[in-house]
């Protein structure tokens, strides 16, 4: 019996509210809230004739920290679920620790302007200390470890599908299947159609930015010193014939859970991150970029300041209006080389999910869910003591078992092979 403050109430927030509506024995209680109060209160209109979860909603800016800690006190919950969008992530945590609560989210901090002199001033030494230039890192949050285990609080960063599940996944290989893990690539391969010549899968700022950004991977020199290799954006091209989905190009991009789990992963000595994309998506993006759609920099138009990527955020479809025209599949995991008993192994973990069972099951597309059944299951973790860690900690930290075993009952069964093919 918990209460739940979620904030956020686009695509996947949709997927894990309803989810929780579904495990009212946990989340007795919550909290929708948005900037746009009238999104939350249509969502909990539609759930509370089928629900014992107790849903009240409410309007909140938490771009602001002070806005969020009001909310708090006065609803008093016992997590903050931050399934908003990454800018607002400091604000949040900023918040949970004035009040004393337990805090989650799907995403690493970024600013929403990344002109920003303070923020650039400590960007460009990262870039120079770390070696890859992504807008996003963990260092933002890390920064709160202290503050977190001196509060006796968990906040648990990521916890949606990747990163999220595919740190779940390395940390399942490494409890069961491997003395030791070498290599871990992570596939996240979509193999669904929406019908539309351009769209993104989810909120289509943040998945543009990242998209767009240069590439980059942890590697190890002959020193067994570990370190980032930075690649042009969409300079290494793989095709790989993902189960259920088929022969599909996918390129390695930056990702946030290489981060942390080159920390955590005991011995790892390579990460890679790849994910699939048709030929149509990155002409469209391509082009965008060169003519400056993508920019974050307010620019005037007759009269008016206007942020270009805001602008055709506004003219893509909504992410959450894709569920009904998607079919096709899913296919995201990870392959892991390393060693057992002294011997060389490899090993895929992986899920598979319809974009149209989604659709039928929670009138949503694969994407959202994927996303929003982890967040839910993460919550679930903090709010039943399983996953209780004070501090600042990703997915891999935790016991993977009882997490997973949620995501198969919600909706995320997992699939392994013993003989993968591997990527080059
Ligand atoms: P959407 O754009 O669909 O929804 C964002 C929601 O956040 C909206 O409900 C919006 O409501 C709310 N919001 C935005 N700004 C604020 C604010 N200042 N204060 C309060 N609420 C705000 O995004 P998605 O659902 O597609 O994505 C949600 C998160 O999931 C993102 O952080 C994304 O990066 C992450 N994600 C993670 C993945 C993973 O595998 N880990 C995969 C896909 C996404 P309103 O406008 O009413 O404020």
């Amino acid at each position: 019996m918990a209460r739940a403050l979620i904030i956020g109430c686009g695509a996947v927030a949709t997927v894990a509210i309803k989810k929780c509506c579904t495990c009212s024995e946990v989340f007795s209680e919550i909290c929708i809230a948005s900037r746009h109060r009238e999104n939350c209160e249509k969502l909990a209109q539609e759930l509370r004739p089928n629900t014992k979860t107790v849903i009240t909603t409410a309007a909140v800016d938490a771009d602001k920290a002070e806005n969020v800690s009001a909310l708090i006190k006065e609803y008093k919950p016992d997590l903050v679920m931050n399934i908003a969008l990454p800018y607002q992530d400091l604000a949040i945590m900023d918040a949970c620790l004035e009040c004393g609560v337990n805090y989650m989210d799907t995403a690493n901090y970024e600013p929403e302007n990344i002109d920003d002199p303070e923020w650039r001033k400590v960007y460009d030494k990262r870039c120079k200390e770390q070696g890859f230039s992504a807008y996003f890192d963990y260092s933002w949050q890390w920064a709160y470890k202290e503050k977190f285990e001196k509060a006796g609080l968990t906040a648990l960063l990521g916890s949606g599908f990747d990163p999220g599940v595919s740190q779940a996944y390395c940390a399942y290989a490494l409890k069961h299947q491997f003395d030791t893990i070498e290599e871990i690539d992570i596939l996240d391969c979509n193999g669904g159609d929406h019908g539309y010549k351009f769209a993104t899968n989810f909120n289509p700022e943040i998945n543009l930015r990242e998209v767009s950004a240069p590439g980059s991977y942890w590697d190890t020199d002959a020193n067994g010193k570990g370190h980032w290799v930075e690649i042009p954006a969409m300079s290494i091209k793989r095709v790989y014939n993902f189960d259920q989905v088929g022969q599909k190009d996918m390129y390695l991009l930056h990702h946030e859970e290489i981060e942390s789990l080159a920390q955590n992963i005991p011995g790892v000595k390579r990460i890679r991150f790849f994910m699939t994309f048709g030929q149509s998506y990155l002409d469209h993006m391509r082009c965008l970029e060169d003519v400056g759609m993508l920019s974050t920099q307010p620019i005037k138009f007759q009269g008016q300041d206007i942020v270009p990527i805001q602008f055709l955020k506004a003219l893509l479809p909504d992410p959450a209006s894709l569920g009904p025209r998607t079919v096709g599949k899913t296919n995201i995991g990870c392959i892991f080389k390393g060693k057992k008993d002294g011997k060389p192994k490899t090993y895929y973990l992986y899920n598979v999910c319809d974009h149209q069972e989604c659709y039928k099951e929670l009138g949503s597309q694969a994407i959202a869910y994927t996303t929003g059944v982890p967040a839910m299951c993460g919550a679930m973790m903090v709010l039943t003591g399983k996953w209780n860690k004070p501090g600042v900690h990703t997915v891999e930290e935790f016991d993977p078992d009882p997490f997973m075993e949620a995501l198969t009952k919600y909706g995320l069964p997992w699939q392994e092979n013993f003989n993968p093919v591997l990527v080059d």
